[in-house]
C-alpha cells in the first residue's frame, strides 16, 4: 500500500470497505442516494428582485449571453446549458442581477456581507464567504452553511468539515495553504434544508465571480446542489461522479470532479470508498495536467 492510500485509509476509515466492496467503475453508483438524488424541478416562479444594500458595489453579468446570440453562424449544437439556465433554477431579472464582473476580492467579500438579495439573509447570523488562499489552485464547492458555519462565518467547520479536511489532507490539500473552499449559497438555509432554486440563482453570481478571481486549476464539487448549480444538470451524483467534467465560468474552462458531500458520507460511510476513488481521480488528473504543462 503506498503512502497516499495509507493516509486515505486513516482519514476516511476505509479499511474494511476497501476489502469488502472494492471500487466500482467510473460513473457507477451502488447505493440509493436519498437526498443526493435529483431534486424535482420547481415550477418557474417569480421572486423579488435581488439587490444589494446601499453602498454595495455595482454589479453586472460576467457571462453576457447576448454575445452568443450574435454569432454569425448558428451553432449546430446548443452545447452544455448555462449553469444558471439549469432546470429548476430561476434567473434574477436583468438589471437586478447580483453579479460582480469587475469586483476584486475585497469588493466581492463586502458585497456578500451586505447582501439581502434573497430571503436567506433574514435568518442568518453571518454570511459565509469562503476560506483559503486566493492563490489556491484547487477549489472545493459545497452547498451552503449549516448552523456551525453560520455562527463562525467559515465553511465546513462541523463534523462534515472535519471529514472534508481529512479527505483533502489525504491528497495533500489544506484550507490554510492550497485549497479554497466555498459554497453555492452564502447564507444558511433555515433548518439546514437545501437551498431553493431562486436562492441559488440569486447567490450564484458571487460564486461564479469567486471562480473567476481564483482561476483554479481543478474544482471538486461536493454533492448534488453544487454539481447541479455549476454543471447545469439534474443528473444524480452517482451518475456524475467518477469522471472529469468541464466547468465553464466566463473565459475559464476548468476540469471538475463530482463526489459525495461529506454530510452524506457521514450518513452513508459505506460510500467513502467511492469518494476516495473520486479524490484519486481528481488528483491524478491535476498531476497529469501539471506534467503536461511542464512538458514532462
Ligand atoms: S444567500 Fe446569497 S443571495 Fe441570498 S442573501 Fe445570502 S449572500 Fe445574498
Amino acid at each position: 500500500m503506498d503512502e497516499r492510500r495509507q493516509r486515505a485509509w486513516q482519514a476516511l476509515e476505509l479499511g474494511p470497505l476497501w476489502r469488502l466492496r472494492g471500487v466500482p467503475a467510473a460513473g457507477a453508483h451502488a447505493a440509493p442516494e436519498d437526498d443526493e438524488a435529483p431534486a424535482a424541478a420547481l415550477p418557474p416562479q417569480r421572486f423579488p428582485a435581488p439587490g444589494l444594500e446601499p453602498g454595495s458595489p455595482a454589479v453586472h453579468d460576467p457571462l453576457p449571453r447576448a454575445a452568443a446570440s450574435m454569432r454569425p453562424d448558428p451553432a449546430p449544437s446548443p452545447g452544455p446549458p448555462h449553469p444558471e439556465d439549469a432546470p429548476g433554477l430561476s434567473r434574477p431579472p436583468a438589471g437586478a442581477q447580483v453579479e460582480v464582473a469587475s469586483s476584486g476580492w475585497p469588493e466581492l467579500r463586502a458585497a456578500v456581507q451586505s447582501c439581502r438579495a434573497c430571503s436567506l439573509s433574514e435568518g442568518r447570523n453571518r454570511t459565509v464567504f469562503g476560506v483559503g488562499p486566493q492563490e489556491a489552485r484547487w477549489l472545493v464547492i459545497g452547498e451552503g452553511p449549516g448552523a456551525e458555519e453560520d455562527a463562525s462565518g467559515e465553511p465546513f467547520v462541523g463534523q462534515a468539515g472535519r471529514l472534508l479536511d481529512a479527505m483533502l489532507a489525504a491528497i495533500g490539500l489544506d484550507r490554510q495553504r492550497n485549497v479554497f473552499i466555498a459554497n453555492v449559497v452564502k447564507c444558511r438555509p433555515p433548518g439546514n434544508r437545501n437551498p431553493l432554486p431562486e436562492e441559488i440563482a440569486c447567490c450564484l453570481p458571487f460564486l461564479r465571480r469567486q471562480v473567476e478571481l481564483l482561476a483554479p486549476q481543478f474544482v471538486l464539487l461536493l454533492g448534488r446542489v453544487a454539481a447541479h448549480a455549476m454543471l447545469g444538470t439534474e443528473a444524480s451524483v452517482g451518475s456524475l461522479r467518477g469522471q472529469v467534467h468541464r466547468l465553464r465560468v466566463g473565459a475559464l474552462d476548468v476540469p471538475a470532479v463530482v463526489t459525495w458531500h461529506p454530510s452524506y458520507l457521514l450518513r452513508r460511510p459505506e460510500e467513502k470508498a467511492l469518494a476516495w476513488a473520486d479524490l484519486c481521480l481528481a488528483q491524478e488528473h491535476f498531476e497529469a495536467a501539471g506534467r503536461a504543462e511542464r512538458g514532462d
